[in-house]
């Protein structure tokens, strides 16, 4: 792995050719280029799939509301300062989102729910925005367009211990994909200050659940004052960067507010009304702030399944074009992302230290082109045998599906 301390995004997704900022779009506000946006989307696709497989259902709702919903939810009163100015429209007056919730909470609340639909997890990748202050913005860290990895799980009393629970594995279960390592688990808890919404017996409620739930996943964790959300305590996942910097990244929360606020109810067995809790939770929190760690954490050098580039073919004259060409229409009907670096872009040498980051570097001679052979370069240095076009394709193609983290072509 690399030098994480060297690696600062910025420097980085510019060099690479990943992301950028320019001062007439606006400040916190990166643009992501084509090879930046593999990384995002690939990334997207792997949560939405994740979360597919544990039984989410995926929605879209509009990144602006009227400023009614956020006086209804709690922000306009605790989390004005965050937020963008409203939009006077006619009569009314539009805000763009801060968060996630109020949208779900109101979708939740759209039919009568009956208890046989709980626990009803609803996630959706999308876009809120904070208003930070240009002096604290840079890179893609401290942003005011965010795209959020958020999931609300709606659910009895009785279900908030597992479903909290197990939205703690699943973001144990990305991390470990994604080759994150925290460097600790926090438990948010309020501190002195107004921001909070009051309540306490639902606040020692929800922060005793998340205690359970943080000693039966036997990990160690430190709980700290002063971090909750404004209307509950949170379970923090934090990474640092490599000046030793600590970010939020992934969060688990117990919510007791807002299913009060928007009346949310559902019908139980008994026939009542009962009211349900809402676990809010973020398994790679924001894609901005995930995309900036791993950009440090790997120095440029992704896992194969979130390269720009995955095979870079190296054809050794001009006498290999047919053959690199035919590899290159192989590749991309596997949906693997090949680039030839042709003669014409120096010498092998020069082109094998250009590719230097892209999982697979394949160099393609006259005698592997007559013989169906390609042989390929790893990352490390290491050179594997020649080996037939097909078996190479297919041993690329299964690492990427599998999202192994280092190239192998032994699989
Ligand atoms: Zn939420």
């Amino acid at each position: 792995m690399n030098d994480q301390r060297s690696n600062d995004h910025r420097k980085l997704g510019r060099e690479l050719g990943l992301f950028d900022t320019d001062p007439l779009i606006g400040a916190g506000l990166p643009y992501w280029l084509p090879d930046g946006a593999v990384i995002r989307h690939e990334l997207e696709e792997y949560v939405r799939d994740l979360e597919r497989r544990s039984g989410y259902r995926h929605v879209y709702s509009p990144v602006l509301g009227k400023r009614e919903l956020y006086e209804r939810s709690g922000h306009w009163a605790h989390y004005r300062e965050d937020m963008f100015p409203p939009m006077r429209l006619g009569a009314e007056e539009v805000v763009l989102r801060p968060s996630l919730c109020p949208h779900h909470a109101v979708m939740y609340r759209s039919r009568a729910r009956s208890y046989r639909e709980l626990p009803l997890r609803l996630a959706e990748l999308g876009g809120m925005y904070r208003s930070e202050l240009s002096g604290v913005l840079g890179g893609l860290t401290r942003v005011r367009a965010i795209q959020l990895n958020d999931g609300h799980v709606f659910c009895t009393l009785d279900q908030v211990a597992e479903e909290a629970a197990r939205a703690l594995a699943l973001i144990r279960e990305a991390h470990r994909v994604l080759g994150i390592e925290p460097v600790r688990y926090r438990l948010s808890l309020p501190g002195a200050g107004g921001k909070y919404v009051a309540a306490p017996e639902l606040w020692e409620r929800s922060a005793k659940l998340l205690t359970e739930v943080l000693d039966g996943s036997g990990l160690p964790y430190e709980a700290q004052e002063g971090e909750a959300a404004f209307y509950g305590p949170k379970i923090d996942v934090q990474i640092a960067d490599g000046a030793g910097r600590e970010a939020t990244l992934s969060t688990v929360q117990v919510d007791f507010h807002q299913p009060e606020q928007f009346e949310l109810e559902y019908i139980g067995a008994d026939g009542a009304r009962h009211r349900p809790v809402m676990v809010h939770r973020a398994i790679i929190g924001s894609v901005e702030r995930a995309v900036a760690h791993l950009i440090e954490l790997y120095g440029g050098a992704f896992p194969a399944w979130l390269a720009p580039v995955q095979v870079a073919l190296l054809p050794l004259s001009a006498g290999e074009d047919a053959a690199v060409a035919e590899l290159a229409d192989r590749c991309l009907e596997l949906g693997l992302r090949a680039q030839v670096l042709g003669p014409e872009q120096g010498t092998l040498g020069a082109r094998v230290r250009a590719a230097r980051l892209v999982p697979y570097q394949v160099v393609v001679g006259a005698r592997e082109a007559a013989q169906g052979l390609v042989a390929p370069r790893l990352r490390d240095g290491s050179r594997p045998a020649p080996l037939p076009v097909a078996d190479f394709l297919a041993r690329v193609a299964a690492g990427v599906a599998a999202r192994e983290r280092e190239p192998r072509l032994d699989g």
